[in-house]
């Protein structure tokens, strides 16, 4: 068998490895996008729970502030009743009315922490409702990927076994070149020469579409232990048995 024979062969078992494994691909994808958005849901939770843990420690300190300044209060009341000059009187009561007022405004704060803590704990309600049904989508898509997996790993495994037996009789130079077009062209490596015009020599690669000067057709139907790749796409050219039969017999 000519090195090209040998290529075709190899190219028809990677086709069909290829082949295998995008149907996994299309599962991977679907995993990978599912696991993209639950991470993205769960970094929001964490950051909505940051900022409710920050609110509720500047709530709390209100309320500490808050009980100080009524325990303060109660006394000032006591003192103003057993108040002895006029004086004292007025200085109780300023201090008390001073305190009041600190004390409105501290409600005020708390109040509006305590209403940013409720919009959150909504947020956050929200974002847990959408983790849940992601998490669904999650197991869904893992349960998905480990099938396929399964459902193709002996076959995988088989054609692999293959591959490396049809890629063993191929110089070292020629399966690089195969190798690097493969993974160029997702399986797609080898093209062959398409005839369109045989009296007026017009040939094209069966890939591209792009016409080539017949001395490389000549080239190749020359030599069987060389490679040509087509000049615009770079897959591998070879020559059809049905058209090097037609051109040797003429
Ligand atoms: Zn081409």
């Amino acid at each position: 068998m000519s090195l090209i024979d040998d290529l075709l062969e190899l190219n028809l078992v990677e086709r069909q490895l290829r082949g295998l494994q995008s149907r996994v691909g299309s599962a991977e994808t679907f995993f990978n996008a599912q696991n993209r958005q639950m991470n993205e849901l769960l970094q929001r939770q964490e950051e909505l729970q940051t900022r409710r843990k920050q609110r509720q420690v500047t709530a709390n300190g209100f309320e500490t502030d808050t009980k100080a300044m009524d325990e303060r209060l109660e006394k000032l009341r006591n003192e103003l009743n057993t108040a002895e000059t006029t004086k004292q009187y007025s200085a109780f009561l300023e201090e008390m009315n001073t305190l009041k007022k600190t004390r409105g405004e501290t409600d005020e704060l708390t109040l509006a922490e305590m209403s940013e803590i409720e919009n959150l704990d909504s947020d956050l309600a929200t974002l847990e409702e959408a983790v849940n049904d992601r998490q669904k989508l999650l197991t869904r898509a893992v349960t998905e990927l480990e099938e396929r997996k399964a459902e193709i790993a002996e076959r995988v495994s088989e054609l692999q076994r293959e591959r490396d037996v049809k890629a063993a009789v191929i110089p070292e130079s020629p399966l690089q070149t195969f190798n690097k077009c493969a993974d160029d062209f997702d399986g797609d490596a080898m093209a062959h020469v398409e005839e369109i015009d045989k009296k007026r020599r017009e040939y094209c690669c069966s890939s591209c579409n792009v016409n080539m000067p017949f001395n490389n057709v000549v080239k190749l139907l020359g030599s069987v232990d060389s490679l040509m790749q087509c000049e615009n796409c770079l897959r591998i050219l070879y020559i059809t048995p049905e058209m090097k039969a037609e051109t040797v017999s003429k």
